[in-house]
Protein backbone atom coordinates (compact mmCIF):
# COMPACT_ATOMS: atom_id res chain seq x y z
CA UNK A 1 0.00 0.00 0.00
CA UNK A 2 2.75 2.46 0.96
CA UNK A 3 4.53 1.70 -2.41
CA UNK A 4 1.30 2.73 -4.73
CA UNK A 5 1.03 5.74 -1.82
CA UNK A 6 4.74 7.00 -2.89
CA UNK A 7 3.93 6.62 -6.51
CA UNK A 8 1.38 8.62 -6.19
CA UNK A 9 3.01 10.97 -4.19
CA UNK A 10 6.15 10.86 -6.78
CA UNK A 11 3.84 12.24 -9.27
CA UNK A 12 3.48 15.48 -7.63
CA UNK A 13 6.64 16.31 -6.02
CA UNK A 14 10.10 17.25 -7.14
CA UNK A 15 12.97 14.25 -7.12
CA UNK A 16 14.55 16.31 -4.19
CA UNK A 17 11.06 16.63 -1.92
CA UNK A 18 10.99 12.81 -2.57
CA UNK A 19 14.06 11.77 -1.04
CA UNK A 20 14.26 14.17 1.40
CA UNK A 21 11.02 13.94 2.99
CA UNK A 22 9.04 10.54 1.38
CA UNK A 23 12.48 8.31 1.04
CA UNK A 24 13.52 7.77 4.77
CA UNK A 25 9.81 6.84 5.47
CA UNK A 26 9.47 3.45 6.39
CA UNK A 27 5.80 1.71 6.75
CA UNK A 28 4.94 0.00 9.87
CA UNK A 29 1.71 -1.50 9.59
CA UNK A 30 -1.70 -1.21 8.07
CA UNK A 31 -4.35 -2.73 10.45
CA UNK A 32 -8.05 -1.58 10.85
CA UNK A 33 -7.79 0.66 7.38
CA UNK A 34 -4.88 2.58 9.69
CA UNK A 35 -1.47 3.07 8.14
CA UNK A 36 1.34 3.39 10.01
CA UNK A 37 4.22 5.38 9.07
CA UNK A 38 7.10 6.25 10.44
CA UNK A 39 9.11 8.82 10.27
CA UNK A 40 12.51 10.12 11.83
CA UNK A 41 11.89 12.74 13.46
CA UNK A 42 8.84 15.03 14.79
CA UNK A 43 10.99 18.09 12.05
CA UNK A 44 10.00 15.49 9.26
CA UNK A 45 6.34 14.49 10.67
CA UNK A 46 5.22 18.92 10.99
CA UNK A 47 6.87 19.32 7.64
CA UNK A 48 4.94 16.77 6.20
CA UNK A 49 1.84 17.69 7.44
CA UNK A 50 2.43 21.54 7.02
CA UNK A 51 3.12 20.66 3.37
CA UNK A 52 2.14 17.87 1.89
CA UNK A 53 -0.43 16.50 3.56
CA UNK A 54 -3.25 17.05 0.74
CA UNK A 55 -1.08 14.87 -1.30
CA UNK A 56 -1.18 12.06 1.75
CA UNK A 57 -4.33 12.32 1.84
CA UNK A 58 -5.18 12.14 -1.95
CA UNK A 59 -2.83 8.87 -1.61
CA UNK A 60 -4.54 7.67 1.39
CA UNK A 61 -8.07 8.25 -0.50
CA UNK A 62 -7.09 5.95 -3.59
CA UNK A 63 -5.29 3.52 -1.00
CA UNK A 64 -7.37 3.19 1.68
CA UNK A 65 -10.64 4.80 0.54
CA UNK A 66 -12.26 8.15 2.44
CA UNK A 67 -12.00 6.19 5.58
CA UNK A 68 -8.30 5.83 5.29
CA UNK A 69 -6.28 7.30 7.97
CA UNK A 70 -2.45 7.78 8.65
CA UNK A 71 -0.73 7.26 12.07
CA UNK A 72 2.72 8.55 12.78
CA UNK A 73 5.19 7.09 14.77
CA UNK A 74 8.64 8.93 15.67
CA UNK A 75 11.67 7.54 16.97
CA UNK A 76 13.51 10.26 19.65
CA UNK A 77 16.99 9.58 20.22
CA UNK A 78 17.55 11.34 23.69
CA UNK A 79 21.18 12.24 22.64
CA UNK A 80 23.64 10.27 24.27
CA UNK A 81 20.65 7.60 25.30
CA UNK A 82 21.28 6.40 21.74
CA UNK A 83 19.55 2.98 22.70
CA UNK A 84 16.33 3.98 23.67
CA UNK A 85 14.02 4.89 21.33
CA UNK A 86 10.82 6.70 22.36
CA UNK A 87 8.07 6.09 19.86
CA UNK A 88 4.92 8.05 19.94
CA UNK A 89 1.75 8.28 17.67
CA UNK A 90 0.36 10.78 16.10
CA UNK A 91 -2.62 10.81 14.30
CA UNK A 92 -3.52 13.19 11.10
CA UNK A 93 -5.82 15.52 11.18
CA UNK A 94 -9.03 13.97 10.19
CA UNK A 95 -9.18 16.24 6.96
CA UNK A 96 -6.62 18.49 5.48
CA UNK A 97 -7.01 22.09 6.37
CA UNK A 98 -7.57 23.95 3.01
CA UNK A 99 -4.33 26.02 2.85
CA UNK A 100 -4.55 25.63 -1.13
CA UNK A 101 -7.94 25.71 -2.72
CA UNK A 102 -6.62 24.15 -5.94
CA UNK A 103 -5.17 21.21 -4.68
CA UNK A 104 -7.85 20.76 -1.97
CA UNK A 105 -9.08 17.65 -3.13
CA UNK A 106 -12.72 18.53 -1.12
CA UNK A 107 -12.99 21.82 -3.14
CA UNK A 108 -16.29 21.01 -4.80
CA UNK A 109 -18.07 21.16 -1.76
CA UNK A 110 -17.16 25.01 -0.74
CA UNK A 111 -19.78 26.99 -2.38
CA UNK A 112 -17.29 30.49 -1.45
CA UNK A 113 -14.11 31.00 -0.81
CA UNK A 114 -14.96 31.97 3.09
CA UNK A 115 -15.67 28.51 3.63
CA UNK A 116 -12.07 27.66 3.33
CA UNK A 117 -11.62 29.82 6.68
CA UNK A 118 -11.81 27.96 9.53
CA UNK A 119 -12.86 30.03 12.48
CA UNK A 120 -10.82 30.21 15.87
CA UNK A 121 -11.83 30.90 19.15
CA UNK A 122 -12.07 34.68 18.29
CA UNK A 123 -13.70 34.27 15.52
CA UNK A 124 -11.17 34.54 13.25
CA UNK A 125 -9.14 32.01 11.23
CA UNK A 126 -5.58 34.01 10.83
CA UNK A 127 -3.19 30.92 9.18
CA UNK A 128 -0.89 31.30 10.79
CA UNK A 129 1.54 28.80 11.06
CA UNK A 130 2.93 28.99 15.29
CA UNK A 131 5.96 27.56 14.56
CA UNK A 132 7.36 30.22 13.01
CA UNK A 133 8.37 32.95 15.67
CA UNK A 134 11.07 35.50 16.27
CA UNK A 135 12.89 33.35 18.53
CA UNK A 136 13.65 30.71 16.26
CA UNK A 137 14.49 32.93 13.44
CA UNK A 138 18.66 33.62 13.68
CA UNK A 139 19.54 37.14 12.88
CA UNK A 140 22.63 37.87 10.58
CA UNK A 141 23.99 40.03 8.54
CA UNK A 142 21.71 39.10 5.42
CA UNK A 143 18.53 39.42 7.04
CA UNK A 144 19.07 42.35 9.72
CA UNK A 145 17.17 45.08 8.66
CA UNK A 146 14.26 43.08 7.37
CA UNK A 147 14.14 41.40 10.94
CA UNK A 148 14.35 44.57 13.13
CA UNK A 149 11.50 46.26 10.16
CA UNK A 150 9.53 43.32 10.62
CA UNK A 151 10.07 43.63 14.76
CA UNK A 152 8.80 47.21 14.88
CA UNK A 153 5.93 46.52 12.50
CA UNK A 154 5.10 43.33 15.13
CA UNK A 155 5.07 45.81 18.05
CA UNK A 156 2.80 48.48 16.04
CA UNK A 157 0.94 47.28 13.55
CA UNK A 158 -0.15 49.91 11.15
CA UNK A 159 1.58 52.61 13.40
CA UNK A 160 5.05 52.53 11.83
CA UNK A 161 5.80 54.19 8.71
CA UNK A 162 6.48 50.67 7.63
CA UNK A 163 3.11 50.50 5.64
CA UNK A 164 3.76 48.47 3.67
CA UNK A 165 6.33 46.20 4.59
CA UNK A 166 7.65 44.54 2.10
CA UNK A 167 10.11 41.59 2.31
CA UNK A 168 11.87 40.68 -0.89
CA UNK A 169 14.32 37.81 -1.61
CA UNK A 170 15.48 34.31 -3.04
CA UNK A 171 13.44 31.21 -2.32
CA UNK A 172 14.14 29.62 0.87
CA UNK A 173 15.99 32.96 2.76
CA UNK A 174 13.14 32.91 5.39
CA UNK A 175 10.31 35.55 4.31
CA UNK A 176 7.36 33.53 4.96
CA UNK A 177 9.05 32.72 8.42
CA UNK A 178 9.95 36.38 9.24
CA UNK A 179 6.30 37.18 8.01
CA UNK A 180 5.01 34.54 9.99
CA UNK A 181 6.62 35.27 13.16
CA UNK A 182 5.49 38.90 12.52
CA UNK A 183 1.63 38.02 12.73
CA UNK A 184 1.79 35.48 15.34
CA UNK A 185 3.93 38.22 17.45
CA UNK A 186 0.49 40.39 16.96
CA UNK A 187 -1.96 37.99 17.54
CA UNK A 188 -0.21 36.64 20.78
CA UNK A 189 -0.11 40.46 22.12
CA UNK A 190 -3.48 41.17 20.81
CA UNK A 191 -6.01 38.41 20.38
CA UNK A 192 -8.72 41.00 19.15
CA UNK A 193 -6.52 42.08 16.28
CA UNK A 194 -7.42 39.74 12.99
CA UNK A 195 -4.05 38.93 11.64
CA UNK A 196 -4.66 37.09 8.04
CA UNK A 197 -1.73 35.00 5.99
CA UNK A 198 -2.60 34.34 3.23
CA UNK A 199 -0.58 33.23 -0.08
CA UNK A 200 -0.70 34.87 -3.31
CA UNK A 201 -1.83 31.52 -5.07
CA UNK A 202 -4.49 31.46 -2.89
CA UNK A 203 -5.71 34.90 -2.86
CA UNK A 204 -6.02 34.36 -6.65
CA UNK A 205 -8.25 31.38 -6.57
CA UNK A 206 -10.38 32.32 -3.81
CA UNK A 207 -11.04 35.55 -6.08
CA UNK A 208 -11.83 33.23 -9.01
CA UNK A 209 -14.17 31.64 -6.87
CA UNK A 210 -15.70 34.30 -5.82
CA UNK A 211 -16.27 35.87 -9.25
CA UNK A 212 -17.32 32.47 -10.43
CA UNK A 213 -20.00 32.13 -7.83
CA UNK A 214 -20.78 35.83 -8.37
CA UNK A 215 -19.57 36.77 -4.63
CA UNK A 216 -17.32 39.47 -4.97
CA UNK A 217 -19.17 41.19 -2.44
CA UNK A 218 -18.67 38.74 0.17
CA UNK A 219 -14.82 38.76 -1.41
CA UNK A 220 -14.46 42.30 -0.52
CA UNK A 221 -15.73 42.29 3.03
CA UNK A 222 -14.22 39.49 4.21
CA UNK A 223 -10.98 41.17 3.26
CA UNK A 224 -12.20 44.59 4.36
CA UNK A 225 -12.67 43.36 8.11
CA UNK A 226 -8.50 42.06 8.21
CA UNK A 227 -6.85 44.29 10.53
CA UNK A 228 -3.35 43.01 9.44
CA UNK A 229 -2.83 41.88 6.41
CA UNK A 230 0.03 39.35 5.27
CA UNK A 231 0.26 38.41 2.09
CA UNK A 232 3.22 36.10 0.48
CA UNK A 233 4.40 35.34 -2.47
CA UNK A 234 2.99 38.90 -4.14
CA UNK A 235 4.89 38.10 -7.29
CA UNK A 236 2.57 35.39 -8.42
CA UNK A 237 -0.08 38.13 -9.15
CA UNK A 238 2.02 38.84 -11.82
CA UNK A 239 0.17 39.72 -15.07
CA UNK A 240 -2.98 38.81 -13.11
CA UNK A 241 -4.95 42.04 -13.84
CA UNK A 242 -8.48 41.30 -11.95
CA UNK A 243 -6.35 40.36 -9.33
CA UNK A 244 -4.25 42.96 -9.06
CA UNK A 245 -7.35 45.60 -9.07
CA UNK A 246 -9.07 43.42 -6.32
CA UNK A 247 -6.29 43.71 -4.39
CA UNK A 248 -5.55 47.27 -5.16
CA UNK A 249 -9.01 48.43 -3.96
CA UNK A 250 -8.20 46.18 -0.63
CA UNK A 251 -5.25 47.52 -0.42
CA UNK A 252 -5.62 50.98 -0.24
CA UNK A 253 -9.02 50.42 2.10
CA UNK A 254 -6.92 48.75 4.94
CA UNK A 255 -4.18 51.06 4.15
CA UNK A 256 -6.01 53.98 5.07
CA UNK A 257 -8.01 52.63 7.69
CA UNK A 258 -4.49 52.26 9.37
CA UNK A 259 -4.16 48.63 8.86
CA UNK A 260 -1.31 47.23 8.30
CA UNK A 261 0.12 45.11 5.29
CA UNK A 262 2.99 42.99 5.23
CA UNK A 263 3.93 41.70 1.55
CA UNK A 264 6.66 39.13 0.44
CA UNK A 265 8.02 38.82 -2.94
CA UNK A 266 10.85 36.91 -4.63
CA UNK A 267 12.77 40.08 -6.37
CA UNK A 268 12.84 43.92 -5.36
CA UNK A 269 9.53 46.00 -6.51
CA UNK A 270 12.07 46.98 -9.06
CA UNK A 271 12.24 44.32 -10.84
CA UNK A 272 8.72 43.17 -10.30
CA UNK A 273 7.39 42.49 -13.76
CA UNK A 274 3.66 42.68 -15.10
CA UNK A 275 2.54 44.94 -12.30
CA UNK A 276 0.42 48.02 -12.70
CA UNK A 277 2.08 50.97 -12.04
CA UNK A 278 -0.33 52.06 -9.50
CA UNK A 279 -0.11 49.06 -7.50
CA UNK A 280 3.57 49.04 -7.77
CA UNK A 281 4.03 52.55 -6.43
CA UNK A 282 2.01 51.68 -3.34
CA UNK A 283 4.57 48.83 -2.65
CA UNK A 284 7.08 51.58 -1.74
CA UNK A 285 5.13 53.86 0.25
CA UNK A 286 6.04 51.88 3.00
CA UNK A 287 9.34 50.40 3.57
CA UNK A 288 11.32 47.25 1.62
CA UNK A 289 13.98 45.23 2.98
CA UNK A 290 15.75 42.19 1.52
CA UNK A 291 16.74 39.05 2.47
CA UNK A 292 20.05 37.73 1.82
CA UNK A 293 22.01 34.59 1.70
CA UNK A 294 22.82 33.81 5.12
CA UNK A 295 26.88 34.15 5.78
CA UNK A 296 29.06 31.60 6.85
CA UNK A 297 28.15 32.32 10.74
CA UNK A 298 24.71 32.56 10.39
CA UNK A 299 24.19 29.15 8.81
CA UNK A 300 26.18 27.81 11.74
CA UNK A 301 24.29 29.26 14.10
CA UNK A 302 21.08 28.03 11.80
CA UNK A 303 22.27 24.69 11.97
CA UNK A 304 22.60 24.51 15.53
CA UNK A 305 19.44 26.17 16.44
CA UNK A 306 17.84 23.18 14.37
CA UNK A 307 19.99 20.64 16.08
CA UNK A 308 18.70 21.90 19.38
CA UNK A 309 15.35 22.22 18.94
CA UNK A 310 15.41 18.25 17.53
CA UNK A 311 17.56 17.63 20.68
CA UNK A 312 20.39 16.26 19.07
CA UNK A 313 23.90 16.96 19.53
CA UNK A 314 27.06 17.08 16.46
CA UNK A 315 30.51 17.99 16.20
CA UNK A 316 31.04 21.49 15.18
CA UNK A 317 33.52 20.05 12.77
CA UNK A 318 30.21 18.44 11.00
CA UNK A 319 28.22 21.64 11.31
CA UNK A 320 30.86 23.34 9.64
CA UNK A 321 31.36 21.00 6.92
CA UNK A 322 27.59 21.25 5.96
CA UNK A 323 27.64 24.68 6.39
CA UNK A 324 30.63 25.17 4.09
CA UNK A 325 28.99 22.93 1.43
CA UNK A 326 25.37 24.43 1.51
CA UNK A 327 25.22 28.02 0.94
CA UNK A 328 22.38 28.49 -1.12
CA UNK A 329 19.75 29.12 1.24
CA UNK A 330 17.97 27.93 4.55
CA UNK A 331 16.04 25.36 2.95
CA UNK A 332 17.99 23.64 1.11
CA UNK A 333 20.17 23.51 4.57
CA UNK A 334 17.19 21.92 6.60
CA UNK A 335 16.96 19.69 3.67
CA UNK A 336 20.61 18.83 4.42
CA UNK A 337 20.31 18.21 8.43
CA UNK A 338 17.01 16.59 7.91
CA UNK A 339 18.30 14.03 5.70
CA UNK A 340 21.02 13.37 8.11
CA UNK A 341 18.59 12.82 10.77
CA UNK A 342 17.05 10.47 8.90
CA UNK A 343 20.07 8.62 7.89
CA UNK A 344 21.20 8.49 11.40
CA UNK A 345 18.63 7.07 13.04
CA UNK A 346 17.79 4.54 10.59
CA UNK A 347 20.87 3.34 10.72
CA UNK A 348 21.40 4.15 14.09
CA UNK A 349 24.63 5.29 14.06
CA UNK A 350 25.94 8.84 14.80
CA UNK A 351 25.81 12.04 12.46
CA UNK A 352 30.01 11.56 11.82
CA UNK A 353 31.56 13.53 9.29
CA UNK A 354 31.79 10.70 7.04
CA UNK A 355 27.85 10.59 6.70
CA UNK A 356 27.34 14.18 6.25
CA UNK A 357 30.12 13.89 3.16
CA UNK A 358 28.01 11.29 1.88
CA UNK A 359 25.18 12.56 2.40
CA UNK A 360 25.69 15.71 0.99
CA UNK A 361 27.54 14.98 -2.19
CA UNK A 362 24.35 12.43 -2.66
CA UNK A 363 21.82 15.05 -2.60
CA UNK A 364 23.59 17.59 -4.37
CA UNK A 365 24.91 15.13 -7.29
CA UNK A 366 21.77 13.09 -7.46
CA UNK A 367 18.85 15.93 -7.20
CA UNK A 368 21.20 19.03 -9.24
CA UNK A 369 22.71 16.80 -11.24
CA UNK A 370 25.52 19.18 -11.06
CA UNK A 371 29.26 19.02 -10.75
CA UNK A 372 29.87 19.23 -7.04
CA UNK A 373 33.17 20.24 -5.28
CA UNK A 374 34.10 16.32 -4.06
CA UNK A 375 33.50 15.29 -7.73
CA UNK A 376 35.91 18.47 -9.36
CA UNK A 377 38.99 17.35 -6.72
CA UNK A 378 38.17 13.73 -7.89
CA UNK A 379 38.46 14.45 -11.99
CA UNK A 380 41.19 16.46 -11.63
CA UNK A 381 42.89 14.63 -9.00
CA UNK A 382 42.82 11.38 -11.36
CA UNK A 383 43.69 13.31 -14.67
CA UNK A 384 47.09 14.56 -13.16
CA UNK A 385 48.02 11.72 -11.59
CA UNK A 386 47.81 13.36 -7.83
CA UNK A 387 45.03 12.23 -4.77
CA UNK A 388 42.34 14.39 -3.74
CA UNK A 389 43.97 14.75 -0.31
CA UNK A 390 47.35 16.72 -2.29
CA UNK A 391 44.86 18.88 -3.36
CA UNK A 392 44.28 19.69 0.22
CA UNK A 393 47.63 19.49 1.44
CA UNK A 394 49.63 22.41 2.60
CA UNK A 395 52.83 21.26 0.38
CA UNK A 396 53.76 24.03 -2.07
CA UNK A 397 55.05 21.29 -4.73
CA UNK A 398 55.04 22.33 -8.10
CA UNK A 399 53.48 18.84 -9.00
CA UNK A 400 50.93 19.51 -6.57
CA UNK A 401 50.09 23.73 -7.08
CA UNK A 402 48.73 23.05 -10.42
CA UNK A 403 46.48 20.58 -9.78
CA UNK A 404 44.92 22.31 -6.96
CA UNK A 405 44.74 25.71 -8.85
CA UNK A 406 42.81 23.92 -11.88
CA UNK A 407 40.67 22.29 -8.89
CA UNK A 408 39.75 25.46 -7.07
CA UNK A 409 39.81 27.53 -10.86
CA UNK A 410 36.53 24.31 -11.47
CA UNK A 411 35.11 24.61 -8.23
CA UNK A 412 34.17 28.57 -8.88
CA UNK A 413 33.37 27.56 -12.10
CA UNK A 414 30.92 25.20 -11.36
CA UNK A 415 29.69 25.82 -8.11
CA UNK A 416 28.37 29.03 -6.02
CA UNK A 417 30.60 28.41 -3.21
CA UNK A 418 31.75 31.74 -1.90
CA UNK A 419 35.49 32.10 -2.40
CA UNK A 420 35.96 31.40 1.65
CA UNK A 421 34.22 28.53 1.21
CA UNK A 422 36.31 27.05 -1.82
CA UNK A 423 39.09 27.44 0.31
CA UNK A 424 37.45 25.68 3.06
CA UNK A 425 37.13 22.54 0.67
CA UNK A 426 41.19 22.89 -0.56
CA UNK A 427 42.65 22.19 3.14
CA UNK A 428 41.42 25.36 4.69
CA UNK A 429 43.53 28.22 2.56
CA UNK A 430 42.02 31.80 2.53
CA UNK A 431 40.37 33.58 -0.01
CA UNK A 432 43.32 35.12 -1.30
CA UNK A 433 44.81 32.38 -2.24
CA UNK A 434 41.77 30.97 -4.41
CA UNK A 435 41.62 34.25 -6.19
CA UNK A 436 45.83 33.58 -6.75
CA UNK A 437 45.00 30.35 -7.80
CA UNK A 438 41.74 31.43 -10.59
CA UNK A 439 44.31 34.05 -11.60
CA UNK A 440 47.14 31.53 -12.20
CA UNK A 441 44.72 29.33 -14.43
CA UNK A 442 43.35 32.01 -16.20
CA UNK A 443 47.10 33.14 -16.92
CA UNK A 444 48.21 29.65 -17.84
CA UNK A 445 45.25 29.01 -20.01
CA UNK A 446 45.97 31.84 -22.17
CA UNK A 447 49.93 31.02 -22.73
CA UNK A 448 49.84 27.27 -22.50
CA UNK A 449 48.50 25.80 -25.28
CA UNK A 450 49.09 22.19 -23.79
CA UNK A 451 47.72 23.39 -20.69
CA UNK A 452 44.74 24.93 -22.08
CA UNK A 453 44.15 20.92 -23.39
CA UNK A 454 44.10 19.82 -20.23
CA UNK A 455 41.54 21.78 -18.83
CA UNK A 456 39.28 21.31 -21.83
CA UNK A 457 40.03 17.89 -21.53
CA UNK A 458 38.80 17.43 -17.28
CA UNK A 459 35.96 19.93 -18.38
CA UNK A 460 34.60 17.42 -21.11
CA UNK A 461 34.30 14.98 -18.78
CA UNK A 462 31.98 17.10 -16.52
CA UNK A 463 28.93 16.55 -19.27
CA UNK A 464 27.79 19.96 -17.91
CA UNK A 465 28.11 23.21 -18.36
CA UNK A 466 29.32 25.93 -15.54
CA UNK A 467 27.17 28.00 -13.58
CA UNK A 468 28.32 31.01 -15.50
CA UNK A 469 27.25 30.60 -18.71
P1 LIG B 1 11.06 31.72 1.77
O1 LIG B 1 9.64 32.05 2.17
O2 LIG B 1 11.93 32.94 1.68
O3 LIG B 1 11.17 30.88 0.54
P2 LIG B 1 11.04 30.24 4.24
O4 LIG B 1 10.61 31.31 5.17
O5 LIG B 1 10.03 29.24 3.86
O6 LIG B 1 11.70 30.86 2.94
O7 LIG B 1 12.32 29.53 4.87
C1 LIG B 1 12.73 28.23 4.50
C2 LIG B 1 13.12 27.47 5.73
O8 LIG B 1 14.27 28.03 6.30
C3 LIG B 1 12.05 27.52 6.80
O9 LIG B 1 11.97 26.27 7.42
C4 LIG B 1 12.56 28.56 7.78
O10 LIG B 1 12.14 28.28 9.08
C5 LIG B 1 14.05 28.43 7.64
N1 LIG B 1 14.75 29.69 7.85
C6 LIG B 1 14.95 30.67 6.94
N2 LIG B 1 15.65 31.69 7.46
C7 LIG B 1 15.90 31.36 8.74
C8 LIG B 1 16.59 32.02 9.81
N3 LIG B 1 17.15 33.21 9.66
N4 LIG B 1 16.65 31.36 11.00
C9 LIG B 1 16.08 30.16 11.16
N5 LIG B 1 15.43 29.48 10.20
C10 LIG B 1 15.33 30.08 9.00
MG1 LIG C 1 7.87 31.56 1.21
Amino acid sequence: VWNNCLKIIGESVSEKDFRTWFEPIVPLRLANNVLTIQVPTLYVHEHLENNFVYLLRKAIDSELGPEGRLEYQVVIDKGNEKNRAYVINIPTNKTPQNKDPKVDIHADKYKSPFDLYELEGNGYASYLNPIYNFDNFIEGDCNRLARSAGMAVAQKPGITSFNPLLLYGGVGLGKTHLVQAIGNYIKQHDVGRFVLYVSCEKFTNQFIEAVRNNNMQGFMNFYLQVDVLVLDDVQFLSGKEKTQECFFHIFNHLHQAGKQIIMTTDRSPRELVGFEDRLLSRFKWGLSADLQQPDLETRIAIIQKKLQAEGIAMDIDVIEYIAHSIDTNVRELEGVIVSLMAQASLNRREIDLDLAKRTIQNIVQHVDKEVNIEVIQKRVAEHFGVTVDDLKDKSRKKELVVPRQVAIYFAKEYTDFSLKSIGYHFGGRDHSTVIHAIQSVNDMLKTDKDFKAAVQEIQKSFKTRPNKY
